[in-house]
């Protein structure tokens, strides 16, 4: 018998995830300095000032267990969201809600449904109950295909994922389309609303989802501190969902899963609208500048109701960049090999990468067949 008889199979069959390389090592191998990153969707602005100031504090205290209830960020977030206060769930970052729900949910042989390309945390984490990950491609406008993950579903499905604004096309669907979907799904399959980008969206008529999961309990709408709050680095994520659903989760939860730093400034950076609000308007004025400059480059451009920008270029542009200082994310991994997805950044960031766009097309064409 070897490790590799007793492992559970469906974790021999997983890849690794592959981490980005920190910026200090991609420019010390290229010989460059000054990169910027606008690969993984972080707020360009940094974190609230007020998250900075009560961390401080909070550092004084890291000898103590944190509060593994998130007593404080429970209260002020319920309130925030005007929901039940037991009708929330904090994580590790909204990945670890994820895993959570897939060791709530999943055994080996379930099927989870899920739009593709989208998040990549969906397929790991069914994976990684020995569930089967059931891929229904996005339309060819990249926008959710309701119906057909419906169909896929009625097959019989144990969980749905849907990712609203999805990850990484940034595009949305509006409470219509996701009420008529709804109709079509048994009470018994988890529905899971990925919404990281939920502070960001722009359209008017997006679904509110706790008042759908009032309705149907078996809904789970994930949220995060990572993306418009800006504390990707302390990891704090949240679901929202029923107090029965949630209650689920709990069990299954470690106790201290939010730590103290992170349980402080999330609850800082909630208090800190001033903050959202510049965010959201930097983000929306990035999105106006960069759209025309890239389409008056030739590229397509997906509407984004997201902090980031799918840009149809041609191959071999992620590395032609990454060879100028600029970091965004390739997406060969998802079929998607003509594609960048850029993160928006603060106006300097957003032209930087807009002059070395223009540079790399006046250096003529990325001999093809390369990388990207
Ligand atoms: C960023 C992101 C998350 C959660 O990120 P955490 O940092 O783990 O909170 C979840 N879903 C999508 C689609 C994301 O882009």
């Amino acid at each position: 018998m070897s490790l590799r008889d007793v492992v559970n199979p469906h974790i021999r069959g997983l890849r690794p995830y592959e981490p980005c390389k920190p910026i200090e090592e991609v420019e010390r191998e290229l010989g460059i300095s000054g990169s910027v990153k606008l690969a993984s969707n972080e707020n360009p602005l940094g974190p609230s000032p007020r998250a900075l100031e009560v961390l401080a504090a909070s550092a004084e205290e890291i000898h103590r267990y944190p509060d593994g209830a998130c007593f404080a960020l429970r209260a002020r977030l319920a309130e925030h969201l005007s929901v039940d206060p037991a009708q929330l769930v904090f994580g590790c970052g909204g990945d670890e809600v994820l895993e959570l729900l897939a060791k709530t949910f999943l055994a080996p042989g379930d099927r989870v449904v899920m739009p593709w390309p989208s998040f990549a945390m969906y397929p790991i984490v069914a994976k990684g109950m020995g569930a089967e990950p059931v891929f229904v491609p996005l339309t060819a406008e990249m926008d959710h295909d309701l119906p057909g993950i419906a169909a896929a579903a009625s097959e019989g499905a144990k969980m749905i994922f849907l990712c609203n604004p999805n990850n990484p096309t940034g595009t949305s669907f509006g409470a219509e389309a996701l009420d008529r979907f709804m109709a079509e799904i048994p009470d018994d399959v988890v529905v899971v609303l990925d919404e990281a980008y939920f502070e960001y969206v722009r359209r008017s008529d997006f679904p509110d989802t706790p008042s759908l999961i009032a309705k149907r309990p078996a809904t789970l709408a994930l949220r995060t501190f990572s993306k418009i709050y800006g504390l990707a680095g302390l990891r704090v994520g949240y679901g929202i969902s029923s107090p029965e659903l949630i209650g689920y989760l709990d069990r299954a939860r470690h106790p201290f899963n939010v730590n103290r730093l992170a349980e402080a400034a999330a609850l800082a950076a909630l208090g800190d609208d001033e903050h959202a609000q510049r965010t959201r308007e930097m983000n929306a004025s990035g999105i106006e500048y960069l759209t025309p400059e890239l389409e008056a480059l030739g590229y397509r451009v997906w509407p984004s109701d997201a902090n980031f920008i799918l840009v149809e270029t041609g191959p071999g542009y992620a590395d032609a960049l990454l060879r100028r200082g600029v970091i965004v994310r390739p997406l060969g991994g998802f079929g998607l090999d003509n594609h960048i997805r850029v993160s928006v950044g603060t106006s300097e960031e957003n032209e930087k990468l807009i002059k070395s766009l223009q540079a790399i097309e006046q250096q003529g064409p990325i001999a093809s067949g390369a990388p990207s």
